[in-house]
Parts: C-alpha cells; structure tokens; sequence
C-alpha cells in the first residue's frame, strides 16, 4: 500500500532560531562534560568542565572506563569469528605476535581477521522549526522513534550515505547544511555521524523501514519512546544548542553501562565531549 505524502503546513512553537554556522571566530573552544542521562531528558543539564588538556586527562574519572576496556581487551566480537573469511579455516583466537588485544587468527592461512568500527550516517532535519523523526518499522526497536540514518556503505561520502538514509526511511529529499555530531559508541564498534539538513521540497512519506514520519515540535519530541541513545544524546545536544541560541558542531564518546541492555538508551555516559 502506498502510504501518503505528507505535505507540510506548520505551526510555530518555540522561540524563532534559525541554524548558524559554527562558530569561527576565536578557534576551537575544547570543553568537556560528563552526563549521566538518569534525569528527565528536556531538564539535562550538561556538567561542563572548561579545560584545556588531553583527551585521557578528561577523562581520568571516568566511571565508564571498565566498559571501554572490555572492548580494547577483546577487539570486538572476536570470539565469535568461528571460521577464516578467506579460506574457511577454524580460526583461533590468540594475541599475535606484536600486538595487544586477541584477535581471530586462521589456523591454515594464517591470516587475522581485524575488526573495525561502522559508520553510521543520518540527517537532523529541520523544518519550520521542527524535527523529522521516523518511527522504526524493523527490528531493533521496533516501533520506536529515531532520526533518519543508516549503515554508510561503500562507494559513497558520510553526507552522500545520511542523504539516501533519508530518502529511504522518510522519502524526503534534502540538503546537508552542516556536520552536527559525531558519537562514538566503542562497545557497540560504531560511529554516527550526523548532518543538519533541511527539505529540498516540503514533502516526506515514510519508506519500507518506518511506519511514519512526522515533524515535532522541539518540546513534543518523544524522548520516551527514542529508539537509540545515540539518537537521544543528538536530540537533546540540539535542543540545548537551540535553547542557547547556537548550534554548534559535538563529537562524543557514547559509553553504555555494562549488563544494561540496548533497549536501555538512557544507561550511558557522555565521555569526552567537545563542541566547536
Ligand atoms: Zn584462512
């Protein structure tokens, strides 16, 4: 069945803000916060921490740091590489020579299957001063509510990937204006990389993987059925932004809390966050 396109006509509702280009007058400002995101979402407050130091001296008192090294220690999911992906042979799972972490290592070829993180790619919509969102009409979490975004895949540039995202999971065409975040999530081996964007036309009907799409006013963003803390954290990094009358440009280590589950999208710590 085809679903129908939206065509847009809304309503104003909180304090006009339109996007600004980052900031670029007096260099990098390097701030760091740490947020545990137990609190009720639209009151967050970031903890900030002005500093100017190293990355691991921001983060010297990291509670999450016991998650990250589960990750360093074992390189991802090597145990479960059971056979070489070029031969087939059994693998075993040992440190090589020269290295730090177990790694896949075939038994027959020799060779050793690194893993590496994935890119994940997606588009912070904004129109009329509101926020697409898609509801997630595949697993993982079903029926909840994220932005636009999906696997990068080979062949295209991160704003080309979060483009066709968006076209795929909201029918939407639109423009990138500017990077917004980049979240790292090291136990999960994933980044996100998300643009600000806006509608090439103001038309957008939900594709195979979303059962709709809307626009929401900042303050009825359902931060209750959010599917992804990833989602989560950009969210309520834009608000703030919107709230502050600048968006600026975030990167930040998404932390999740061992022996929570990944429907738990509020059990994590923003680690090392910068904004420029
Ligand atoms: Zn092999």
């Amino acid at each position: 069945m085809l679903k129908a396109i939206q065509i847009l006509g809304c309503s104003s509702g909180f304090i006009s803000q339109r996007l600004k280009k980052p900031h670029s007058g007096n260099g990098f400002s390097l701030i760091s916060s740490k947020t545990s995101y137990n609190s009720t979402p639209k009151s967050l407050s970031f903890r900030v921490i002005r500093m100017f130091s190293t990355p691991s001296q921001s983060n010297s008192d990291a509670p999450s740091s016991s998650s990250s090294s589960v990750a360093v220690h074992l390189a991802g999911n090597v145990r479960k590489i059971k056979f070489c992906q070029w031969c087939g042979g059994p693998a075993k799972h040992e440190i090589p020579d020269g290295e730090e972490k177990i790694r896949a290592i075939c038994t027959l070829c020799g060779k050793i299957a690194y893993q590496n993180p994935k890119m994940v790619v997606g588009c912070l919509i904004e129109h009329d001063r509101k926020i697409l969102l898609c509801k997630r009409n595949i697993e993982p979490s079903l029926g909840l509510w994220t932005l636009p975004a999906g696997y990068l895949e080979i062949g295209e540039s991160a704003a080309e990937g979060a483009i066709r995202e968006t076209w795929e999971e909201a029918g939407a065409e639109v423009e990138v204006i500017s990077p917004f975040a980049q979240l790292d999530i090291p136990l999960i081996g994933q980044t996100y990389v998300i643009f600000l964007a806006k509608l090439k036309k103001p038309q957008f009907s939900p594709g195979p993987e979303s059962s709709e799409c809307c626009l929401f006013e900042v303050d009825d963003i359902p931060f209750d059925s959010l599917a992804f803390s990833s989602i989560f954290v950009t969210l309520n990094l834009y608000i703030e932004d919107v709230k502050s009358g600048k968006v600026k440009f975030h990167y930040g280590t998404i932390n999740k809390r061992l022996g929570t589950g990944p429907s738990d999208i509020r059990a994590f710590t923003l680690d090392y966050h910068l904004q420029v």
